[in-house]
């Protein structure tokens, strides 16, 4: 795949995963289609050299593994991790409200939301919800892929100063999306998902719908931008470019090596990783042991695989803002366009080192490029990753590393084409090293 290709490549995968659900579907397409096989975790396992696994928790996270030629305790694990939430805004559990004549939905910010970003927005709906049928419950993805709701902007007549106070907006009050005129028939999402799913080929009643988790997305398709083409406008890129970087290149690798290799593509990295699911849940230890466990092993088999593994990390970085240079370290400003950036931080807000820095150098000259470096002003705060929190799990080497950005968790962000075959290509490096 070609730079020009990995990034329409890209704007394809973000468009097909308006929701970690859809991430997640979207992403198990992509490993059927290579020959991946899914493992069920309520089974036992019998794995051999090559088999191309995948496990998927909660409809949400995906973790996929090629088993290493010889058993991890002496091949170690390389991964890569990268996080399939992004900001926004979900239906709360009874979302119908209906004032002033107006049908509106009550939504709860997900992650942080630049929230100013939604006004006024082409907005729809998507996600999951859980449907009885004869054989219990099952979950069904939505999407009804048209513009359906919006939050719209109070007009400048009745807010005179907001161009010169700032505009401040309350999560209760002041993003509920409106969706419709009560005149003309009530508002029900059950009966609104129910229809949509009849819709797309599976008959389902309203009383069928036990539960849901929905939230809203804009639905207009990602773009390629700038005078050339060079400039990538999407939603979600934070972290969906990264899931798709770390997948394209785990599937360009052929046939084992000696190490096991494997992506994790969690949700819930926007609110902590703190869940079932999350990067600071079991569930990637489990899967290492069990791949250990499932091989030839001694009893300390685990430990040694781990201590041989190395993690990347992967989540965007902060590019500098041309209008806001002053917000960037000046020895430290990622350019859009130049490639990966390794972010470091002194009090492990990042999880990078001397020691995997140089690993992660050393991968970037095998694949001809050249990475940038990040770290915040030291008088202003740093944000996180899954890196620190899989580092502290694991006890393994890690490094956090993206590709520059702007308007992150905007509605609409901003990348560079050229940067996304630069890092499918360094992550491939490390997948073949
Ligand atoms: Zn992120």
């Amino acid at each position: 795949m070609n730079a020009l290709d990995a990034a329409d490549d890209l704007l394809a995968y973000v468009d097909a995963s308006p929701t970690p659900y859809h991430a997640c579907a979207e992403s198990v397409r992509r490993l059927v289609g290579a020959g991946f096989r899914a493992l069920d975790e309520r089974e036992a396992w019998t794995l051999a050299a090559g088999d191309k696994i995948y496990v998927t928790r909660g409809d949400t996270s995906v973790l996929a593994f090629v088993v290493g030629a010889v058993p991890a305790e002496r091949g170690g694990f390389q991964l890569v991790g990268a996080h399939t939430d992004s900001p926004n805004l979900r239906l709360k559990p009874r979302p119908e409200n209906t004032k002033h004549g107006l049908h509106t939905l009550g939504v709860e910010p997900y992650g942080g939301v630049l929230f100013h970003t939604w006004l006024d927005r082409d907005l729809s709906l998507a996600g999951r919800a859980m449907v009885q049928t004869d054989v219990g419950i099952e979950p069904r993805l939505v999407r009804f892929d048209r513009a359906m709701a919006r939050v719209p902007s109070l007009a400048i007549h009745l807010n005179r100063t907001v161009n010169q106070d700032g505009l401040v907006l309350n999560a209760q009050q002041h993003l509920p999306p409106l969706v419709g005129l009560e005149a003309l028939g009530p508002l029900d999402v059950r009966e609104l998902v129910a229809a949509r799913l009849t819709e797309c080929g599976t008959p389902t009643d309203a009383k069928q719908i036990l539960g849901f988790d929905l939230s809203l997305y804009d639905v207009v398709p990602s773009t390629r931008s700038g005078l050339r083409g060079e400039l990538l406008h999407a939603p979600r890129l934070d972290n969906l470019a990264s899931c798709h970087a770390a997948l394209s290149a785990f599937l360009a690798v052929d046939g084992p090596r000696d190490a096991t290799r494997g992506i994790a593509l969690y949700d819930h990295e926007e609110c902590g990783s703190r869940s079932a699911q999350g990067a600071d849940s079991p569930l990637l230890r489990a899967l290492l042991e069990r791949i250990v466990l499932a091989q030839e092993h001694s009893a300390d088999g685990l430990y040694r695989a781990l201590a041989r593994s190395f993690f990347i990390s992967a989540d965007m970085a902060h590019a500098v803002h041309p209008n806001y240079a002053d917000k960037h370290e000046p020895g430290h400003m990622p350019h859009l366009g130049k490639g990966p950036v390794v972010k470091s931080n002194a009090s492990q807000s990042y999880a990078t080192d001397g020691e995997s820095w140089a690993a992660f150098e050393a991968i970037c000259r095998r694949a001809e490029v050249v990475p940038q470096y990040f770290v915040t002003r030291s008088d202003i705060g740093c944000g996180s990753t899954i890196g620190p929190i899989t580092a502290a799990q694991l006890g393994i080497r890690t490094v956090d590393i993206g590709n520059p950005m702007l308007s992150m968790h905007s509605i609409r962000e901003l990348c560079a084409a050229s940067d996304v075959g630069k890092m499918i290509a360094v992550l491939r490096a490390f997948f073949e090293s």
